[in-house]
């Protein structure tokens, strides 16, 4: 329940309701210029609250001819106080939003709201921009084609400038990513991250939480393992030589032994064997844990595409990282796509604790509250609806057999469609719309399907699924974010009645589907037909299932109900234990991002490092080189010398072999400081060499960091096989993940004199200074 704090606020925002009522259009608009001001002179805006968000609603009501719901405007303040806000499809969430994103406007700091998809973005951002601009307030649709005439990033930092931006959460992701991938402090296009609210929050904070968004660089050279592991894996035999579960999948040590007779190598686990290692563990994924036309479809042209496997969605461009896209191409027989090295990347889940302040809305957040809190650190504000619900919500019915369960559903549909009531079917997976699909044809029952296959009718669909006479099947895609209107005379039939065909992964996804009937308080229904051969059961139980689906055993009602919930909950703390790995995983990334971009934003905003470090560095790398060469001889000192330190060649160090350690160091030392004096008279002042210097070491630490993101992606692979013997995949990672992050800060170093000492300046067109790396 939203508690009595939220009420309290609600009631003060009551209060000054009538006396903004009065004023003229001139003053209700003007009331931005004075919020501001109050703003800088050091007023909060949580002081503003009340009286601003009395302006919005005065302003929703002339501009756009709505007037926010107390519910809606209880919403508000819980999503301005950083609350996750439950609020049923149909509720008004995007009028709702205007209260909190005005007031954080105010402040003069990034406010982003995040939809579901493009379209949603362009919508409401268009149907809500008139009251933003009555009120003088910018607003922006972050994912508007880039106009002619403009560069990328000038594009981007004029929405992103705006006071609000309406956007989705791939593109603000790889707008973040972008934004850290330029090269000079001008390309930058972003704000600070400072307010955001999400829409359908439980979808981008926990189903798609954990999945990364990546930026691919140069390709990876490519490699004929795929193809000799995917046949390697399809000679194992389960649980013997590998272990499956759920969404994992390993070698037993019997598995192990039997690879190292197999490729001829010792020690499977080993660094030497790291590459092999790893396209074995991306085979045994692909074979064994993805699933075609669940997971991905394999589309006419013969691309791979994945699907939201909440949703049933295709999530377009999106590619699994680290290899595992190769691998599924390679075990589907098509052609296998260039391998790209990421250069940048991050979680939807680590992207969203950036901002200082987030919340969130969506009909379906309380049942996934505990996780919320812990992940995220953020309540569920539970607010009630406008008019009360009036949707009856049937008891499920469980069946022994598939068979029995269509059947039933079938009759069901076929009985409520010949009142003329309209029928959505939902089911979890494509190939189960295509039976449903299969059994109305059967019964000549004319209907739509929808599902991933063709999600560009999406919205002609849906607009119809509530008119009389209509029926609908779809997989869960149906309604996240699009409500469903009943058509006239659907009212007197019960509205719209929502048919569930099987158990599906979380409880959220059979809520939303729920969800589809009753907005607003229309009539409507509900009813779910699970069995024991659906999928979310059959993952978890096939023991079960050879015990009672094929013989012909007699199942009592209690026990099969029990049987098929028990089966939601341990897929769901099986979710959350991928969910939690994940954050385990990703800490390390997001620890190293996080120094790597602080690092990175110095010198982007014209820091520079002192030349006495430059010089010390220097000497920390001929200190190193001559531990690791003892006695060197004159031609080793001269390859360093070429490789790190000048061109020009030198042949002081002749007798370098006998000379004593110390003599030899000094004479070296000697040498890099003429050679660096030498350096230094090439430029003609000190600011000259100081942007020479940050030129050369911005360009080091992106080298390095750009491995760094793609080892440690490929790594995570790695160890997600080491389960086997009996380490602990996430302490390897987090210990791996750390030493690798030293030798990275080696490398820069290292990188950094070679640059400087090595590199080339000269001037552009603009007259802005260039480097020409070694
Ligand atoms: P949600 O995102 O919560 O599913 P929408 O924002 O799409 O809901 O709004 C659903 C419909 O309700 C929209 O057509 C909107 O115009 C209407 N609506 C929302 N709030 C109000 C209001 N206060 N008064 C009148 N109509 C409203």
């Amino acid at each position: 329940m939203a508690n009595r704090k939220l009420y309290r606020i609600l009631k003060k925002i009551k209060q000054e309701q009538p006396a903004v009522r009065a004023l003229s259009d001139e003053e209700l608009s003007g009331k931005t210029g004075e919020f501001r001001m109050r703003i800088a002179q050091g007023a909060s805006a949580d002081s503003l609250l009340p009286e601003a968000f009395a302006v919005v609603c005065e302003a929703d009501r002339r501009i756009l001819g709505m007037e926010p719901y107390d519910c809606q405007i209880l919403g508000g303040v819980a999503l301005h106080y950083g609350y996750l806000a439950e609020m049923n499809t149909g509720e008004g969430k995007t009028l709702t939003a205007t209260l909190p994103l005005y007031l954080n406007a105010l402040t003069g700091k990034s406010t982003i709201l995040v939809t579901a998809n493009d379209y949603l973005a362009e919508r409401d951002a268009k149907e809500m921009g008139p009251v933003y601009e009555f009120l003088g307030i910018t607003v922006r649709s972050g994912v508007r084609q880039e106009e002619e005439g403009k560069t990328h990033n000038a594009w981007k930092r004029q929405i992103y400038n705006a006071d609000i931006v309406y956007t989705t959460h791939s593109t603000l992701g790889f707008d973040y990513l972008m934004n850290n991938l330029v090269s000079s402090a001008e390309d930058r296009f972003m704000r600070e991250f400072y307010y955001v609210i999400i829409d359908e929050a439980d979808m981008v904070l926990m189903d798609a939480a954990t999945m990364p968004l990546v930026i691919s660089g140069a390709p990876r050279v490519q490699s004929n393992l795929y193809e000799i592991a995917d046949f390697f894996v399809t000679t194992l035999q389960e649980d013997r030589d590998y272990i499956k579960e759920e969404n994992s999948v390993w070698l037993t040590d019997e598995g192990v032994a039997y690879a190292e007779r197999y490729f001829r190598i010792n020690g499977f686990y080993e660094a030497e064997n790291f590459e092999l290692n790893r396209h074995v563990t991306l085979a045994l994924k692909a074979h064994f844990t993805m699933e075609r036309n669940k997971d991905y479809v394999v589309t006419e042209k013969g691309e791979i595409s994945l699907l939201d496997n909440s949703t049933g969605r295709v999530l377009p461009g999106m590619k699994l990282r680290g290899g595992i896209h190769q691998a599924l191409e390679t075990k589907e027989k098509v052609q296998v796509t260039q391998e790209n090295r990421s250069v940048a990347s991050i979680t939807y889940q680590n992207l969203f604790l950036l901002f200082p302040r987030m919340s969130g809305m969506s009909g379906t957040i309380a049942d996934a509250k505990r996780e919320l809190r812990k992940i995220y650190k953020k309540k569920v504000a539970v607010i009630p609806p406008h008019k009360p619900l009036q949707r009856v919500d049937q008891k499920d019915l469980f069946f022994k057999t598939a068979e029995q369960q269509y059947e039933e559903a079938v009759r069901e549909v076929l009985e409520r469609h010949e009142t003329g009531q309209p029928v959505l079917v939902m089911t979890s997976t494509i190939a189960d719309t295509q039976l449903v699909s299969h059994a109305l044809i059967e019964k000549q029952v004319p209907h739509s399907v929808l599902n991933a296959n063709n999600a560009y009718w999406e919205a002609q669909i849906i607009k119809e699924a509530g008119q009389k006479g209509i029926v609908t099947v779809s997989t869960g895609m149906a309604g996240r974010g699009t409500d469903i209107r009943l058509g006239d005379g659907v009212a007197e039939l019960g509205g719209l009645a929502v048919i569930g065909i099987g158990r599906m992964g979380n409880i959220r996804v059979e809520r939303q589907a729920r969800g589809r009937a009753g907005r607003q308080g229309d009539p409507g229904c509900s009813q779910f037909f699970v069995s024991l051969e659906d999928d979310a059961v059959s993952a978890v139980g096939e023991k079960v299932l050879e015990r009672y689906v094929d013989k012909d055993r007699r199942i009592s009602k209690g026990h099969l109900r029990r049987l098929i919930n028990g089966t939601q909950k341990v897929q769901e703390e099986r979710s959350a234990a991928g969910r939690q790995s994940t954050v385990d995983y990703d800490k390390v990334l997001k620890r190293q991002r996080t120094m790597m971009y602080d690092v990175r934003n110095r010198l982007l905003d014209g820091g520079s490092l002192e030349q006495q470090l430059i010089l010390q560095l220097a000497w920390e790398g001929v200190e190193r080189f001559l531990k690791e060469h003892p006695h060197p001889a004159a031609g080793e000192i001269n390859r360093y010398m070429l490789d790190n330190l000048s061109y020009r060649l030198d042949n002081r160090f002749l007798n370098a072999r006998h000379m004593k350690k110390k003599m030899l160091k000094k004479k070296i030392r000697f040498y890099v400081e003429t050679v660096w004096k030498r350096k230094t008279e090439l430029f003609s002042s000190e600011e000259e060499l100081r942007e020479y210097i940050r030129l050369c070491s911005l360009r080091a630490i992106d080298n390095a960091w750009v491995e760094q993101v793609d080892y440690l992606q490929q790594l995570q692979y790695v160890v997600s096989g080491l389960a086997a013997a009996q380490r602990n995949p996430v302490f390897e990672y987090h210990r791996e993940a750390y030493d690798s992050f030293i030798r990275m800060e080696n490398v820069i170093k290292k990188d950094i004199v070679r640059n400087v000492f090595l590199g080339q300046k000269s001037y552009g067109k603009a007259g802005e200074m260039q480097v020409l790396f070694p």
